[in-house]
């Protein structure tokens, strides 16, 4: 579904519009994405909290103005940003987490027709619908091994609290990766300055791509260059575990 590694494209999949709560309108997103971080292609994971046709709305929108004004093909990903119940912790506890979901746009049409937003949506509630489930910008709380059940998605967003490690009390991004989680990078950007950050799918140097590949990543974005003072100690570590070297971009 998400073909990130084998298309090897530079994408944004959680990003939001004037069509919920995001400062610009689709198609000025589109336009910057891709003259400006050169994005092959972008998702508009709308809030559902006015109008839950707006995902729908902005994938339209994006859609046209890719085919008319952009001279490549431009991805457009059906994308959605729901809040979600997920058992939490030991016994019935539950906690609220934001998760995109991302299918094919007729599996999102059904889905966003079908759910009762107005309910408390379950994660499993969404078991009927053919969608990856992303869970989006988790703060460390949830990053707690055991504490919140992360294999229930698909794959987690990258957040720059994983950078450190602190093994034991939660999960950092090396831990993640050991257990076989997929990492998605995408900036929830309510804004241009804020779109494409952590989105560096599409110049991964070769021996992270290895990497990737070796351990079934979808995908991973690290806005290097020292953007991060935990990415160096980040390095070092998958240097030490895996004896493959890391260069990021
Ligand atoms: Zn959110
Ligand atoms: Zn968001």
């Amino acid at each position: 579904m998400l073909q990130t590694k084998d298309l090897g494209l530079k994408v944004d999949l959680h990003i939001h519009s004037t069509n919920s709560d995001g400062r610009n309108s689709v198609s000025i997103m589109v336009a910057f994405g891709y003259s400006v971080h050169q994005l092959d292609g972008i998702g508009f994971a709308e809030h559902v909290t006015q109008d839950h046709l707006a995902p729908l709305k902005s994938y339209e929108e994006a859609s046209d103005y890719a085919k008319k004004e952009l001279p490549t093909p431009f991805h457009v990903f059906p994308v959605a940003e729901l809040s979600v119940w997920v058992p939490y912790g030991k016994g019935n506890k539950e906690r609220k987490v934001h998760t995109v979901v991302l299918g094919e746009i007729e599996e999102l049409e059904k889905m966003l027709r079908t759910v009762n937003f107005k309910d408390q949506l379950r994660l499993s509630d969404l078991d009927e619908f053919n969608l990856a489930k992303i869970l989006a910008h988790p703060t460390p709380p949830f990053l707690t091994p055991g504490s919140l059940h992360l294999n229930q998605f698909d794959s987690i967003e990258y957040s720059p609290s994983m950078l450190s490690t602190s093994r034991g009390k939660r999960y950092s991004l090396l831990d993640l990766f050991a257990n076989g989680f997929s990492v998605v990078s995408s900036s929830d950007a309510h804004s241009l300055g804020a779109l494409g950050k952590y989105t560096q799918f599409g110049s991964v140097p070769q021996d992270l791509r290895y990497l990737i590949d070796k351990e079934n990543i979808s995908a991973v974005g690290i806005n290097g260059g020292g953007y991060h003072r935990g990415i160096s100690k980040m390095k070092r570590s998958l240097r030490d575990q895996t004896g493959i070297n890391i260069s990021f971009v």
